[in-house]
């Protein structure tokens, strides 16, 4: 974390965080509590410290490995379509691809207790360091294949998925509370929905939310 400016002055200053919120009220986010947060968690902590001037930016931005951190645009709307008419905080909330923890971080604010899965050991351990500097301490991360969910801690009031599988993985369906709700992008590259998926007792009720651009969900783990 050395050099990361954790106080958001310079570059990072609130008025450029508050122009990233007018950003996402005018593309629709219009849940205050989701941009309050927004606004709130630090995203260049979470970036390079190359890429800090453009982190709140409305972009999506390299964080390594191959992998990127989401649009804060994305990261607020799946955030607001999973507690939108929810009583809050939700007790426990899965999130399969953690990547650099930025959405980690956001959702935190709404959860008892956030479970966080992804394959890339390297991104688990910075997750670990910037999570533990900003003091955020709900969160459990683990390195593991986020097809498989995370079996012991189920059921979830809310699943987040920050990859986009080809179809909807059935453990995750599984792991689902009753009145749980599940986001997830789904379908090959160039030609992905965002899905919100609400369990209705054994019904399994689907919502195609809009068209959207992730990185794939890649079977196994890695170092
Ligand atoms: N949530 C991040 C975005 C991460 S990008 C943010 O806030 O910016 C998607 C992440 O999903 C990548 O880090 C990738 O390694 C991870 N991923 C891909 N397939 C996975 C799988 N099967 N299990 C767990 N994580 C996976």
């Amino acid at each position: 974390m050395t050099g990361h400016d954790m106080r958001g002055i310079g570059m990072t200053s609130a008025r450029t965080r508050d122009r990233l919120i007018v950003t996402l009220r005018e593309q629709g986010i219009s849940d205050e509590a989701v941009l309050e947060r927004i606004r709130e968690v630090p995203r260049h902590v979470f970036v390079d410290e190359a890429l800090a001037s453009r982190a709140y930016e409305n972009t999506v931005l390299p964080i390594g490995h191959g992998q990127t951190i989401s649009q804060p645009y994305i990261v607020a709307l799946m955030t607001q379509a999973l507690i939108e008419g929810r009583e809050l905080p939700l007790p426990k909330v899965l999130e399969i691809g953690t990547g650099c923890g930025y959405q980690t971080a956001v959702l935190a604010g709404f959860a008892r207790h956030i479970f966080g899965v992804e394959r890339i050991n390297a991104l688990i351990r910075l997750s670990r360091e910037r999570l533990k500097a900003l003091k955020i301490s709900n969160v459990s991360l683990r390195h593991a294949d986020g097809f498989d969910g995370w079996i012991s801690q189920a059921p979830f009031q809310g699943i987040l998925v920050a990859a986009a599988p080809e179809a909807i993985p059935k453990a995750l369906l599984g792991q689902l509370d009753d009145g749980g709700r599940l986001l997830i992008p789904v379908g090959p590259s160039g030609q992905q929905e965002l899905i919100r998926i609400t369990r209705r007792g054994d019904e399994f009720v689907e919502e195609t939310l809009t068209a959207v651009s992730f990185v794939p969900l890649i079977e196994g783990q890695t170092q």
